[in-house]
């Protein structure tokens, strides 16, 4: 399907036309819809099927429309602020982290919306640098994540209207259970209104059924 009669919001449309997408991939085509519909959702993908900007693509262009109404504060004059992000995006791996950092600032481009990078290995600091100017989108490892939420005065998840678990096989069946029902709000986001529940899955073993029966809303939609 085309990207032009999805609906979507005509700057992040131009976006796309910018990363050169020319048509929806296959899982682009089921994801899309039901993320702008506003459905919990699991979704069965491997790498290299477009998965990132299956989710990527309807957040932004749902935020673009609505930034200044829905968007945590901003640093002026160089003087940090608490770190309100709209979406939590939580990966394995830094490699994973990166990359879908790098595909979010080309889908935000010309838009209000700021993503922030934050993994474990490189200094704190950074990410409290990072955080202090504001942030719209966060991506992180579940470690690093936590710590942060650790910090009230630098991290708050009260604005968030996207939890996406991306690899969420690779994340489920180590030993960061924990982190997750940290970084999920243990299931109670279903109670925040317009608020989506996003899983992304190479597989779909047991542990990721019972964290998507456990987090969702009863009525997410699969797709594989
Ligand atoms: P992913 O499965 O998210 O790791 O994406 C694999 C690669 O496909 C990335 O390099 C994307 O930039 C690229 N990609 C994503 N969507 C499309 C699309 N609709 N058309 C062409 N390439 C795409």
């Amino acid at each position: 399907s085309s990207f032009e009669n999805a609906g979507l919001h005509p700057q992040v449309l131009a976006n796309v036309k910018l990363c050169q997408y020319e048509t929806m991939t296959v899982i682009q085509g089921y994801c899309i819809p039901i993320i702008l519909a506003g459905h919990d959702l699991v979704a069965v993908a491997q790498t290299g099927s477009g998965k990132t900007a299956a989710y990527l693509i309807p957040i932004i262009s749902k935020l673009m429309g609505k930034v200044r109404k829905l968007q945590g504060p901003r640093s002026k004059g160089g003087v940090r602020v608490r770190a309100e992000p709209l979406v939590v995006i939580v990966v394995p791996t830094r490699e994973l982290a990166q990359q879908i950092f790098d595909e979010a600032r080309r889908l935000c481009y010309r838009s209000m919306l700021r993503p922030v990078c934050a993994y474990g290995g490189i200094p704190m600091g950074i990410n409290l640098q990072e955080l202090g100017k504001g942030c719209d989108l966060l991506i992180g490892t579940p470690g690093r994540l936590q710590d942060l939420m650790d910090k009230p005065d630098v991290l708050s998840m009260k604005r968030v209207k996207f939890t996406v678990i991306d690899e969420a096989d690779e994340m489920l069946h180590t030993d960061w259970e924990q982190e997750m029902s940290k970084i999920m709000g243990g299931g109670d986001m279903n109670e925040v209104p317009d608020h989506a529940y996003l899983m992304f899955s190479a597989t779909f073993p047991k542990e990721s059924r019972a964290a998507a029966r456990m987090y969702m809303a009863e009525d997410f939609i699969r797709v594989r």
